[in-house]
């Protein structure tokens, strides 16, 4: 091998290190965090983190710390260099204990480590990847549920004007695209259990980072499906019935990871002459978490999605968002 050959194999070599170094530092980043700050005196408590992957090397972490018996909130930003994300922020801890704190940290593979310094104490943070999931992820139909996914079968689904369900089956889940799809069965109450997973789409923004969605039978209120993990929560987040009431709690879990919707629906009630005498009443756990409960809904999306009957509905609105292990336990009671 001459010295020019061997100059192009190291350069290339060393090319493939930083590439692969910085989708590294991306895909171990994104995604829950935990652990403890100690102060250099000797304080410590507990501190969590979110990662938020924004594109081009850009990461975002919603970081909450707990001091004096009280929740704070902060947030941290940089980017990626080389094999590690370089951050630094800010967090607001109350004025009785030193108002505002600079802080700066590095993640390396599958350690957050950094300072923090303010008013009245400095000292280190130490965090570790988590992986949480739903505890209701993977629950199996009871007896007498009516099983709309079981991760095989596409034919409980089909377009809204009746034709076969277009989604494309995956191993185990299908995934949006070719137009929104509703169940071929109608329903009165029920409960439903879905998983879903969002796609990471980390330069989207809003209702384009991997937005779903189920659309509730009676009066079609849509349960958003979006990425919302670290973001906030707004009538547009996950968990949002859709343009009406925000979820009371940001349950969401990273992109990529599989979630889970309880959802327990009354549908409406009418009268002999037509008249709704009882709205849409609501409860939802997002992953395990209570984000509505009995929620009188209102009708808000019926007109514009045209499907005002006792389907369900899953919307295609152009990311490839994939759903598995739905079902459905009809006339629940409460
Ligand atoms: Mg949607």
């Amino acid at each position: 091998m001459n010295r020019s050959m061997n100059i192009a194999t190291v350069l290339s070599f060393a090319v493939s290190l930083v590439c692969c170094g910085t989708a590294f530092a991306a895909i171990t980043a994104m995604g829950n965090w935990e652990g403890t700050w100690y102060g250099d005196g000797g304080t410590e408590g507990t501190l969590s983190a979110q990662v938020v992957d924004e594109g081009k090397g850009d990461f975002r972490a919603l970081l909450k710390a707990d001091v004096g018996g009280d929740t704070h909130e902060g947030i941290m930003r940089g980017k990626v260099v080389g094999d590690a994300i370089e951050l630094k922020g800010t967090i607001d801890v109350g004025a009785a204990f030193g108002g505002v704190y600079e802080l700066w940290g590095k993640i390396v593979g599958e350690k957050f480590t950094g300072r923090f310094a303010g008013a009245e104490d400095q000292g280190r943070v130490e965090l570790k990847k988590v992986l949480k999931k739903s505890p209701t992820l993977g629950a199996e139909p009871p007896q007498g549920a009516i099983v709309l996914f079981d991760g095989k079968d596409l034919s409980k689904w089909e377009t809204k004007d009746g034709k076969p369900n277009p989604w494309k089956l995956l191993v185990g889940a299908m995934e949006a695209g070719g137009g929104d799809i509703r169940t071929k069965q109608e329903f009165g109450d029920f409960k439903l259990h879905l998983e879903f997973m969002i796609p990471v789409m980390e330069d989207a923004r809003g209702q384009g980072r991997g937005n779903s969605g189920i659309f509730l039978p009676g009066n079609c209120e849509e349960v958003q499906v979006l990425d919302s993990f670290g973001w906030e929560t707004d009538k547009g987040s996950c968990g949002a019935l859709y343009d009406q009431k925000p979820a009371d709690v940001n349950a969401s879990l990273p992109p990529g990871e599989w979630q889970t919707y309880d959802i327990t629906c009354l549908v409406p009630r009418f009268d002999e002459k037509g008249n709704m005498t009882q709205k849409t009443i609501v409860t939802i756990l997002h992953n395990g978490v209570l984000i509505h409960d009995r929620f009188p809904a209102k009708r808000q999306t019926a007109r514009r999605h045209g499907d005002d009957n006792r389907r369900i509905l899953l919307q295609d609105h152009g990311n490839p968002v994939r759903f598995r292990n739905i079902w459905l336990v009809p006339a629940v009671s409460n």
